[in-house]
């Protein structure tokens, strides 16, 4: 017997590895994997860079590690059953849609067999979750409450700490001028991670005919994230030693030169598995026991973790294959090029871009206020701005990346989002500092010059009415539809048609 760890399953201190200690232990390298899409090259680092980290680590502790590097799992597990005839593989239950079948077939036909235990990653396991959503809709406030309830996470008996469930109210503030966050921890790469990115440069970087752009992510910074289970753990202390105070106040605002503010950060750390959701919730938890941290933050993270991370993993379940092609909308312009490049003079969407371009990273609310927002109202095909997402951040896997970018950015299904969530330059301007500096006025929808957040929004309104209008979240919206006059709906729509030229153009 043979346990298996896939690449975004590298738990080590609990599930199967730790669980068969006299076992040998299979790691598979495919570069297949990293030519299916045009990745960011920090998101190949990551993944290549944990897993010959970790093989290293265990056979340091003196396990056996059979580490193939080849050019298929197909390969990979071929050379496995050679040297070991009709082995079984114990392995993750994989969250990406049809995966348990594929690796069924492809250790049969490499003759051997497969055995999937539970997935460590989660709290929530998929017969909790089918027994708490039956076959109804689901509400991710209700699910909330039910794994604060089940997993007695900040309840005090049966109610919540505090009195409420949540502190929304005190976690929508706009820092003053002279805050700053603290600074993202830094970490020391030993010559393997270092190796491992030349190599990723060397192998990988413009080796995508589709699209364009493809496999040139610009001039990406330094690689920053945590390779090694010691490093996620530093990095959990760091966030909630020095930023989880100010994470829920300042959680749903933007700044310019600002691109962690005090986030945790802690994404690719939990999907890869190298922290697990409990540890990071309890270590949350006992800051805000021990006084360090207020309530409103660590509900505001809890809720996160606890809350979104969970719900959508088993959303995906659910509702794929066919969230992945959903577009209720009939959304069918294609992702204009500005994704790719970030040349564009929106100062939003520019600086946010580069950030991705960069880094790989962007902070949740300007993934969902700023890229899908641009992608929602301009009309983009929603299974095209997920590849977009799914290539370019360091923590995306189909399972997360998916009912985040379709459902929730661009309400492509409505399985559990009551509406869209459209907005115009009003609301980024509230929540950042974008707007100031921006050749673009916030103020006007037509005309020279005016924000194409402003007229694309309204152009969605008018185009989707048909779908929107009667639901009842959206009445206030439409409220403001119908008090625009004819003359005014044919600026719009010009000026809407015109931005789609400009930025078809690669002008806007
Ligand atoms: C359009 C869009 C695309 C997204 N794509 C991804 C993705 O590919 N991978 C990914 O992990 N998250 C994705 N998210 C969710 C969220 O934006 C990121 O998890 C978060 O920004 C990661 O940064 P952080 O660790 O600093 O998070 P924090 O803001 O510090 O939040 C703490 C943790 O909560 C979890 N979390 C918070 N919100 C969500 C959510 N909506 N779904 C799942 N987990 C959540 C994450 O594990 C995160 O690390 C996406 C959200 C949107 C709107
Ligand atoms: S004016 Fe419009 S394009 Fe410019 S930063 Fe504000 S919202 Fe973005």
């Amino acid at each position: 017997m043979t346990v298996w760890l896939r690449g975004d399953h590298l738990v080590r201190h609990r599930g199967p590895v730790a669980r068969r200690p006299d076992e040998r232990v299979l790691l598979v390298e495919a570069e297949s994997f990293a030519r299916k899409l045009p990745y960011h090259p920090h998101k190949l680092t990551l993944v290549f860079g944990a897993m010959r980290r970790l093989r290293d680590e265990l056979r340091e502790a003196g396990r056996t590690v059979h580490y193939r590097q080849v050019g298929t799992f197909e390969d990979g597990l071929t050379a496995h059953f050679e040297t070991h005839p009709d082995d079984r593989l114990v392995t993750t239950a994989p969250q990406a849609d049809g995966a348990r079948e594929r690796i069924e077939s492809l250790v049969s036909d490499a003759g051997g067999t497969v055995e999937f235990v539970p997935d460590e990653r989660f709290c929530c396991s998929p017969e909790q979750f089918d027994e708490w959503a039956g076959d109804g809709r689901y509400r991710h406030e209700n699910f909330y409450r039910f794994m604060r309830r089940e997993t007695g996470y900040l309840m005090d008996g049966g109610d919540p700490v505090g009195g409420e469930w949540n502190y929304d109210d005190q976690n929508r503030e706009t820092p003053p001028a002279d805050w700053s966050p603290a600074d993202p921890p830094s970490f020391d790469y030993d010559d393997i991670v270092h190796e491992t990115a030349a190599w990723v440069e060397q192998t990988f970087a413009g080796g995508y005919e589709d699209p364009p752009y493809g496999g040139d992510w610009a001039d990406p910074e330094p690689f920053r994230w945590p390779v090694t289970r010691r490093q996620a753990v530093r990095a959990l202390d760091h966030f909630v030693t020095h930023r989880l105070a100010d994470f829920g106040p300042y959680q749903d605002a933007m700044r310019g030169g600002e691109w962690a503010m005090s986030h945790s950060l802690l994404s690719t750390s939990l999907n890869l598995g190298l922290l697990l959701p409990d540890e990071v919730i309890e270590r949350a938890i006992e800051a805000y026991e021990d006084g360090s941290v207020p309530l409103n933050s660590v509900e505001g993270f809890v809720r996160q973790v606890l809350g979104w991370r969970e719900f959508m993993r088993h959303v995906y379940r659910r509702e794929m294959p066919d969230l992945a092609t959903a577009n209720q909308l009939g959304a069918d312009e294609p992702l204009p090029e500005l994704y790719w490049t970030g040349d564009t003079d929106m100062a939003c969407l520019s600086d946010v871009v580069d950030g991705v371009r960069e880094r790989g990273y962007s902070h949740h609310i300007e993934r969902l206020m700023i890229l899908a927002n641009f992608g929602l109202v301009y009309g983009v095909e929603p299974a095209q701005l997920n590849r977009w997402f799914h290539a370019g951040y360091v923590d995306a896997f189909h399972w997360v990346t998916t009912p985040n970018v379709v459902e929730m950015g661009l309400y492509g299904a409505g399985v559990f989002a009551t509406k869209p969530y459209a907005a115009s330059a009003n609301y980024v301007d509230k929540m950042s500092d974008y707007c100031s500096g921006c050749p673009y006025y916030k103020t006007k929808t037509t005309g020279e010059g005016a924000c194409p957040f402003n007229a694309l929004y309204w152009d969605f309104l008018d185009r989707n009415e048909d779908q929107l209008r009667s639901n009842h979240r959206m009445g206030l919206m439409y409220s403001h539809v119908d008090n625009k006059d004819e003359e005014e709906w044919n600026d719009i729509r010009e000026r809407a048609d015109e931005i789609r030229t400009l930025a078809e153009r690669g002008d806007l």
